[in-house]
């Protein structure tokens, strides 16, 4: 599409929009009164209205009817993991019996990393991302001294190019060969959350496998923002958390999936709670844990139904959305911003974008990394009702949502940026 720098073409693109009533299902947050832009769904997704419902459907089951709302509820309590495989299923590109709501992100790295990260003496090393997300550093580190490794010669972070702000897959790809003998684990974001690159899942599946590893993805910033095929792609295993793109709120229950092809691996160490144990006789009490097969089979606790029900109220926005819908229009507004930033500075003199510029590499979010006065500019942009996000040392992400960002956000947030660059 061939874009234009004004305010007529943006609202025109909003008029042509296929999603543009979804905005009104969600809350905006005002500044001051005044509707912000909001370019952080990739950090806190806005609340769906439609939310409230749901939680209200569950406390009036809790009130009347105690505990009998496990079995009694509109969505019966003893079952609430199974309503949102649906919905979680079809953005992961995943069979139902490989994905499941539970814990927290971080929660469901550990466990699936006690499954699947198994050193031995010839083969210990993880390979991964240089500058993942703290918590996944932290998790794959004291995963490596668990199993009494030394992180340094165990954890290998591949890094960019020099001059580049991104790793090219073929250098990824060439690294998993390199270390093929000692590799245990290949685990990479989904979408990287500090330069929004979205990782070539398949390619990186492919060479980790044809390496004797196993192949896991963190898809923190990838679900709900980029097509997933998770199933067909081969992935070992993946984690996500759902108060991003998931929009299921402020430290939402988190979700996992673990391919097809091990749901019967019995033998694999596990950490086990009841939740995972077979569901005919899990009342039973009884010793001996025999676990269900397929991703349930790694649940620990009850299900929290009210994080459930949040997560539940969005996951139904995006199947009546349509993921087809969502990704095109995601790919436009993305355009549309990345097209407008290029005119405020074509050589690149003030700022770069670090994202890839090639479509199929990234996901709704840019980075745009400050050469100077980053933290000046960020204060500006805050100042005038947009709502980003800042990240040491000097990059400011913004994430068009397609779900609820308009094109006009997107004009109206490169008005103020480039006034911001201004003063
Ligand atoms: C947001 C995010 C987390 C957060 O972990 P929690 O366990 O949900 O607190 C972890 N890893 C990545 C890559 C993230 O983007």
């Amino acid at each position: 599409m061939q874009f234009e720098n004004t305010l007529a073409f943006a609202r025109k693109l909003d008029r042509n929009d296929p999603l543009k009533k979804f905005r009104n299902a969600f809350y905006i947050p005002k500044v001051k009164g005044k509707t912000s832009i909001y370019f952080t769904g990739n950090s806190l997704g806005l609340q769906p209205k439609s939310t409230k419902k749901f939680l209200d459907e569950e406390l009036t089951d809790w009130a009347e009817l105690g505990v009998e709302g496990h079995v009694h509820g509109k969505r019966p309590w003893l079952y609430y993991h199974k309503f949102t495989k649906k919905g979680l299923a079809l953005l992961t590109g995943a069979k139902t019996s490989e994905v499941v709501a539970m814990n927290h992100l971080t929660v469901n790295l550990h466990l699936l990393m006690v499954s699947f990260y198994r050193p031995t003496k010839s083969r210990f090393k993880i390979i991964t991302e240089a500058g993942a997300f703290s918590s996944d550093q932290y998790a794959f580190e004291s995963q490596v001294k668990f199993h009494g490794f030394e992180p340094d010669n165990t954890i290998i972070e591949l890094k960019p190019r020099e001059h580049e702000h991104t790793l090219r897959t073929e250098d990824i790809v060439s690294a998993i060969q390199q270390h093929k003998d000692e590799l245990a684990l290949v685990i990479f974001g989904g979408v990287q959350y500090y330069t929004g690159q979205f990782f070539d899942i398949q390619k990186i599946t492919e060479a980790g496998h044809t390496a004797g590893a196993i192949v896991g993805f963190d898809l923190a910033h990838a679900i709900g923002n980029v097509k997933l095929d998770l199933h067909k792609h081969q992935v070992d295993f993946a984690v996500w958390c759902s108060y991003k793109y998931l929009n299921a709120g402020p430290g939402a229950v988190a979700g996992a999936f673990v391919h097809e092809r091990h749901s019967k691996s019995f033998d694999l160490p596990r950490f086990a709670g009841w939740w995972g144990h077979h569901e005919q006789d899990r009342f039973q009490m009884k010793k001996g844990f025999i676990p269900m097969a397929g991703i349930d089979g790694w649940q620990l606790s009850n299900h929290p139904v009210l994080p459930g029900a949040a997560l539940l109220a969005s996951l139904e926005l995006f199947q009546q959305a349509g993921l087809k819908n969502l990704f095109a229009k995601s790919l436009l507004l993305t355009g549309y911003l990345e097209y407008l930033l290029n005119q405020i500075d074509a050589t690149g003199k003030i700022f770069n974008i670090l994202t890839p510029s090639d479509k199929k590499s990234r996901g709704c979010q840019l980075s745009i990394f400050m050469k100077y006065n980053g933290h000046k500019v960020f204060k500006a942009l805050t100042k005038a009702d947009v709502i980003a996000d800042w990240r040491e040392p000097n990059v400011i992400r913004v994430a068009p949502v397609p779900l609820y960002n308009t094109f006009e956000d997107v004009y109206q947030f490169s008005e103020i940026f480039k006034k911001a660059l201004r003063a």
